[in-house]
């Protein structure tokens, strides 16, 4: 996979990049021909992910705390440094904390905040200013399934991605102007670390029933979208909130009875 510095090639930034979802999305843009710059607070992850990766001159890992507005800057310094160029930005470093809104402490609640949405509004600025001087680029937020639909126990973590998704539309209309597109992609659950921190057996279980596609979605399928937001076929499409959820956020109450039901006795099936 090694090749030389090509003049030209383009630049993906993946925030929260060490693993996952953000390493999913690297790895596709790495694949798509990019060089890729991985931010991730995780400093002994990420400097395993770049020997894993194994292309030293494809990818730059730095160790970046996405809330620190110093940090954010340094970063965008030691990327514009090495490549002179962004051409894509994926805010996907994220943190969850599950727990009763009367019972969330305000560190907790600004820990969330501060990462998922701070880090999201300091990336943009930061790397939005690279593109927009550049008049193109691609920014794409992870969002999540729980920024559309409130649920039990995210407080934080559902406040902090429904205000993403509205971040989204605002740099959209003001980079719009300058030939950036910017989009959201809420993805429903997905197997990752973060998934097996705060998904117990039984929660599994609920997703497993309330999902229509029956499954967590792959890193790899979170990747393919964010990689087809950021490429030209998207290029007419910007300020959109895309849930990649298997159905999650289109399925009503009552959803697992109807399906268990459907094929048994879907002629003249009573309930509605
Ligand atoms: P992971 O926890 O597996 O990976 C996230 C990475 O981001 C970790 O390496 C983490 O480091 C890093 N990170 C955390 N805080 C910061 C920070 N301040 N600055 C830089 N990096 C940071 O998460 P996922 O891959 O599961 O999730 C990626 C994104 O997708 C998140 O925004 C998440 O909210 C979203 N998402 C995930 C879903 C899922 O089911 N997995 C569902 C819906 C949305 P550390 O380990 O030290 O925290």
């Amino acid at each position: 996979m090694e090749q030389e510095i090509e003049a030209g090639r383009k630049v993906a930034v993946v925030t929260g990049g060490a693993r996952g979802i953000g390493l999913a999305i690297g790895v596709w843009f790495l694949r798509a021909g990019y060089d890729v710059a991985l931010l991730d607070i995780d400093d002994v992850t990420l400097r395993a992910t770049e020997a894993e990766l194994a292309l030293p001159k494809r990818v730059l890992a730095i160790a970046c705390d996405v809330s620190d507005p110093e940090a954010v800057a340094g970063a965008a310094s030691l990327v514009m440094g090495r490549w002179g160029r962004v051409d894509a930005l994926v805010n996907n470093a994220g943190v969850a904390v599950f727990k009763p809104a009367l019972e969330t402490s305000f560190a907790e609640w600004r820990h969330v905040l501060g990462t998922n949405l701070d880090g999201a509004f300091l990336c943009s600025q930061a790397f939005g200013a690279i593109m927009a001087a550049r008049r193109s680029g691609a920014i794409v937020n992870i969002a999540s399934i729980s920024g559309l639909r409130a649920s039990t126990l995210r407080v934080a973590y559902g406040t902090s991605k429904a205000a993403i998704i509205h971040l989204t539309k605002q740099y959209a209309v003001e980079l719009g102007n300058f030939g950036v597109r910017v989009n959201a992609v809420c993805p429903g659950p997905v197997e990752t670390e973060m998934a097996k921190l705060v998904h117990s057996v039984a929660i599994r279980s609920d997703y497993y029933d309330t999902v229509p596609l029956g499954r967590y979605g792959t890193t790899g399928e979170m990747a393919e979208l964010v990689g087809f937001l950021c490429s030209g076929a998207a290029g007419y499409l910007t300020g959109q909130a895309i849930a990649n959820d298997g159905g999650f956020d289109a399925a009503g109450v009552g959803l697992p009875t109807f399906r268990r039901n459907t094929g048994l006795n879907l002629v003249g099936d009573e309930t509605h």
